[in-house]
């Protein structure tokens, strides 16, 4: 099979306002062949990954003969990572070969008749899958079902360091009195989780801990910056019970790699858009196995990441940002799935199973 076509695009549904992240610059990727089917992936990095997508590796897929299974996608892959690591490993050009992996997988679905979790060795047996709803709105996500949920919390930006201590002080009031509530609300047995976004120290990260203890959170995720290696490290078990999680901002295997030799978190959380796609995220679920340490893909509830945990691949639990809802019922993938009392069906079509919404093109 040949390559006739690759293009990628940053479509315009980005203004579109979502929970407390409002976009996440995802570009959609094409890839055509002279089979006559196309492929659709999902990457990140906006107009810089468009970029990279549109020169450099169409420059390098054109006219290239792909096999359409694993081991053909995993040799693309690494060709493609090589060839960008002049200015690639981390970041802009891994988002950009997030978006070429998912189009080839999708490709190699479309092209086998089968949905993509089959071609990764799942059966159907795990096409179910709890969801955690991220947002804040705790009514709402009891309402809808969900028993896991995660919020962020994040101290208030200030210029003295009176002030910080003080959004220190507040940041963990706020934080214990969601904690509290949602452990009245959901129940015992429901899942709690935190995220600082990168915004808190490592001694917040512990009065944190402590301050959380009674409401049993299950995780504190991406506390500090993803370079901080040493001091996540550090921070393991002083959080304890809680599990200290990251790695939505790290990339590819090698990366991971990095964050294993460093021993710095429980529970790795890498995008399967933005880590180097289905290639990449199976490496690294397959390092975190033989470390013996849990994946819950960020935004794991979006189809790229139902597939992978449909295979097998990480924990049973699929992350869904819920959104404010200002989509007016439009979302760029048509036939994603929506939670159902909490759960979330794998869609069992062909590839994917979405179909890319034209309107945002
Ligand atoms: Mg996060």
């Amino acid at each position: 099979m040949r390559i006739t076509e690759v293009h990628a695009v940053y479509p315009k549904n980005h203004h579109v306002g979502s929970s407390w992240r409002t976009h996440f610059w995802q570009i959609a990727v094409r890839i055509d062949t002279d089979t006559g089917v196309c492929g659709w992936g999902y990457g990140g990095g906006g107009e810089g990954a468009v970029r990279v997508v549109n020169g450099h590796f169409r420059d390098l897929l054109l006219g290239r003969e792909v096999e359409a299974d694993q081991e053909g996608i995993a040799r693309t892959w690494d060709e493609l990572y090589k060839a960008c690591v002049p200015y690639g490993r981390r970041g802009i050009a891994i988002m950009a070969l997030s978006g070429i992996d998912l189009a080839l997988w999708d490709l190699a679905g479309r092209l086998a008749g089968k949905p993509v979790f089959e071609l990764l060795g799942g059966g159907g047996e795990r096409n179910r899958i709890r969801a955690y709803a991220t947002g804040s709105q705790l009514s709402r996500s009891r309402d809808s079902g969900f028993t896991a949920v995660k919020t962020s919390i994040q101290p208030r930006a200030t210029t003295t360091p009176s002030e910080a201590a003080d959004a220190e002080k507040e940041a963990v009031s706020v934080a214990v009195e969601w904690a509290t509530q949602a452990r009245q609300m959901l129940g015992p047995q429901a899942l709690l989780m935190v995220d600082a976004y990168m915004s808190w120290t490592p001694a917040l990260a512990v009065s944190m801990a402590q301050a959380l203890r009674e409401s049993d959170v299950y995780w504190l995720e991406d506390v500090l910056l993803p370079d901080e290696l040493e001091d996540l490290a550090a921070l393991r078990t002083r959080i304890r019970p809680s599990l200290l999680a990251g790695g939505e901002h790290e990339f590819t295997h090698y990366g991971f790699a990095e964050v294993a030799r460093a021993g710095a978190l429980d529970l790795w959380q890498p995008d399967v858009t933005w880590c180097g796609g289905l290639t990449a995220a199976r490496r690294i679920v397959d390092l975190a196995q033989r470390l013996g340490l849990a994946v819950v893909f960020h935004r794991g509830g979006e189809v790229w990441g139902l597939h992978l945990i449909a295979s097998g691949a990480g924990e049973d639990l699929a992350e869904l940002v819920i959104g404010s809802g200002g989509t007016g019922g439009q979302t760029l993938w048509r036939g994603e799935p929506q939670a159902d009392n909490g759960y979330l069906t794998v869609p069992d079509g062909p590839g994917f199973g979405v179909e890319i919404n034209t309107d945002f093109l």
